[in-house]
């Protein structure tokens, strides 16, 4: 085993006494033995123990490691061999000393000789180097060798690193060139600094500039620097105007956080795309044929007026100017002449417009209008129309010929704003338009009158939804009786047609319908009435009552009405004289014998004729004789003022002798209190009787109940109904 001194092999220890004599040997040992550490092996060449441990306490190391082999290990390989040849005198020294208890014995190598006996000469010299050394020396060689590759590797990795960042870098500047984005470093104050030197071209400042300020290139109105506050992915928009007078627009887009008040952004010039959508914007803005600004810039124009007059008061006028004869034009000359002719229209009224100070604008085909923001005397905007009118006058040279033109002129003065209230343009839009429509009949001028224009916007609303009222089902007929004082008995009913207008309300009949009247609905009315009142008398017809119901004298004078009427009442198989045909007095007015001859086929064919409203027109009794009529219906204004008037009563009175001496039964109506009743049944011999004192009108599903409970009017019927 190997004898160390400071980790270094000095000589061999080798003993075949057993473990545990060797130890005691060594602990009762006079000697002292204080040289360099001693190893125990044991008969199977195990190292078992050393000097160190012998001291203390004897321990087992435990290592399985041959005597010889632990020695190559250490040793060269003559010195091996010397060892293995030398092993017997060995053995027999250690005897020798186990016999006299002293140390077992110490067999030092002659190389290392410190405490040796001079036997270092037995050992041949030492030529080369110990396996540990080699194997030191190899394990050295190849850590460095596998360093060597590991710095090369390394260097080689960065190399390429390196080669493609730089690539990267170059094709993303490249990329960034390409895309148009500059990049510069804002500061909320609006500098621009590390600006992209492409960036410093796009600005056309000098090569060596690298910062700038927005703010000295932006618009005064443009109000976005410094900035509050700033943070990243905030974006936004700038309109610069540089100092070669070009105007540039960037989108300018902050893309990192703070780094001493400068936040990493980039530009996009946004030039091209902006003067698109300007021109896009000016295309909404003007009217393609005049170049003039359009309805929608006037639009524009009167937000702003209505902006104003909100601080202080003024008076601004409109002049509307449509062309009278232009779709004539355009159907005789056709689309270029008919735009070279407004285009010299738009010419000559710009003229006017800028000499008086007044903007004008485009309203769509031949509509123009001219705003003056504020004027002093309406008459002076009246002079200025009148000029238009006579720019008119000059014939229009277009294409190879010439054109008379005139217009009409509509003035509106806006009332609105010098009470500092703001109108709707699309209000003052309909203004004009009503007062260019009334301008046809005024001498190609008029100024627009609100109190006129109410009165008529009104009646063209209604008569717009009275078109829908069938369809939607808001009109009902009711039912007012007839009653005969005399027999008690209800003789008929009247049907009186009710609009229940979701949006005007409960229309009475005398609104809308004139209406219907004037725009020819009243046909499909009268049809709608005429149906239902036969449906109801169908309905009624084993009471042995009368249903009448009224038509218009313009329904009536239909040349097919008479023949629809006689065809529905027979499809309906009505008894005779069971439905009254109500027509108003006027209706007779001029058409007599016409009249007269409807009637009979009227009459003929079974249908009862009743002349209504008697006395509030026409009036005379003399064409009665001429008529074929049943019934005479005297209008409730005679009866209204009946207590009061004795003349009212005589009329009646000889109206009744008359009308009984021709057959006609007279009925009065409109007859509300026990007094009227009285006086007229007493005085007059009227007694069949219409009003509120029997009933007011009811819809159809109140009739049966009404004639069931109806007891006469002796009961307690005696003071005003309505
Ligand atoms: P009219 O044919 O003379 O009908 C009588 C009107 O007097 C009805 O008014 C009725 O409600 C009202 N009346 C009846 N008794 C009294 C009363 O005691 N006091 C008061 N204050 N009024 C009473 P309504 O329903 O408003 O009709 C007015 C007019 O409209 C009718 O006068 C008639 O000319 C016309 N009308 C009504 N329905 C129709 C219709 O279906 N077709 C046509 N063409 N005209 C109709
Ligand atoms: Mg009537
Ligand atoms: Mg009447």
């Amino acid at each position: 085993m190997p004898v160390l001194e400071h980790s270094k092999i000095v000589g061999a220890l080798f003993a075949t006494v057993p473990l545990e004599k060797a130890a005691s040997l060594l602990r009762g040992s006079s000697v002292v033995y204080d040289g360099p550490s001693l190893f125990i092996i044991d008969s199977d060449n195990c190292v078992i123990a050393h000097s160190k441990v012998f001291r203390d306490e004897r321990m087992y190391l435990g290592s399985s490691c041959s005597f010889f082999d632990f020695m190559s290990g250490l040793l060269t390989a003559d010195e091996n061999e010397y060892l293995r040849k030398n092993i017997g005198e060995i053995q027999e020294t250690i005897f020798l000393h186990i016999k006299q208890n002293t140390i077992p014995g110490i067999f030092p190598l002659p190389r290392f000789s410190t405490q040796t006996d001079g036997n270092s000469s037995r050992f041949p010299p030492r030529t080369g180097c110990t396996h540990s050394e080699k194997n030191t020396f190899y394990k050295a060689a190849v850590l460095f060798i596998a360093i060597v590759l590991v710095v090369i590797l390394f260097m080689f990795i960065l190399y390429i690193l390196l080669l493609k960042y730089r690539k990267i870098k170059k094709l993303s500047q490249t990329t960034i060139d390409k895309s148009g984005l500059y990049l510069f470093m804002l500061s909320p104050n609006g500098d621009a600094v590390k600006c992209d030197k492409n960036f410093i071209q796009l600005l056309g400042f000098p090569e060596k500039t690298d910062s700038f300020n927005f703010t000295q290139f932006m618009d005064k109105n443009q109000t976005l620097f410094p900035l509050s506050s700033i943070k990243k992915e905030d974006s936004f928009r700038l309109s610069l105007r540089m100092p070669n007078g070009e105007r540039i627009y960037l989108l300018v887009q902050i893309i990192g956080d703070s780094e001493r008040g400068l936040y990493q952004s980039f530009a996009v010039d946004i030039t091209k795309d902006e003067r698109i959508q300007e021109q896009v914007r000016n295309f909404a803005y003007t009217d393609i044929t005049t170049g003039l600004p359009n309805k929608k810039s006037c639009t524009i124009k009167i937000g702003e007026l209505n902006k104003k007059c909100m601080k202080e008061s003024f008076r601004s006028s409109f002049i509307f100017i449509d062309i009278n004869n232009s779709r004539k034009i355009l159907e005789v000359f056709g689309d270029k002449l008919s735009g070279m002719m407004l285009h010299e229209a738009a010419f000559r009224l710009s003229n006017i417009a800028h000499a008086f100070g007044g903007t004008l604008f485009s309203l769509g085909n031949d509509n123009f209008v001219i705003i003056f923001d504020n004027y002093d005397e309406e008459d002076d905007v009246i002079n200025i129309s009148k000029k238009i009118n006579n720019t008119f006058l000059t014939p229009f040279s277009v294409g190879d010929g010439t054109f008379d033109v005139t217009c009409r002129i509509g003035i509106v003065f806006c009332l609105e704003y010098m009470k500092q209230t703001p109108v709707s343009p699309n209000d003052v839009f309909r203004y004009g338009e009503f007062a260019v429509s009334c301008a046809k009949t005024s001498n190609g001028l008029f100024v627009f009158d609100m109190e006129k224009y109410i009165s008529i916007a009104n009646e063209l609303d209604v008569e717009i939804d009275l078109l829908q009222s069938i369809k939607n089902n808001e009109l009902e007929l009711h039912y007012q009786p007839v009653y005969n004082f005399k027999t008690r008995a209800i003789t008929g009913f009247e049907a009186l047609l009710r609009w229940m207008s979701p949006k005007h309300g409960n229309v009475p009949p005398a609104v809308f319908i004139p209406i219907a009247e004037k725009s020819g609905f009243i046909n499909y009315l009268g049809d709608f009435v005429i149906d239902n009142t036969m449906n109801f008398a169908e309905k009624v017809k084993d009471r042995n009552i009368k249903v009448a119901f009224n038509v218009s004298t313009i329904q009536f004078m239909q040349a097919d009405f008479v023949n629809k009427l006689i065809t529905k009442f027979r499809e309906h198989r009505l008894a005779f004289n069971s439905i009254t045909v109500e027509i108003t007095e006027s209706c007779l007015y001029g058409r007599v014998t016409e009249m007269k001859e409807k009637l009979e086929l009227l009459r003929n064919a079974g249908i009862l004729v009743s002349i209504d409203d008697f006395g509030t027109g026409y009036s005379s009794l003399s064409y009665l004789k001429d008529l074929p009529a049943d019934y005479l219906k005297i209008d409730r204004s005679f009866i209204k003022h009946l207590e009061t008037s004795e003349k009212q009563q005589a009329i009646i009175s000889s109206i009744v002798a008359i009308a009984e001496a021709l057959d006609i039964i007279v009925i009065a109506e409109g007859v509300e209190t026990k007094e009227q009743l009285d006086i007229i049944t007493s005085n007059t011999n009227c007694y069949h009787i219409q009003g509120f004192l029997v009933a007011k009108p009811m819809p159809e599903t109140e009739v049966l109940d009404f004639m069931v409970n109806f007891d006469g009017l002796d009961d307690a019927r005696s003071t005003e109904t309505d």
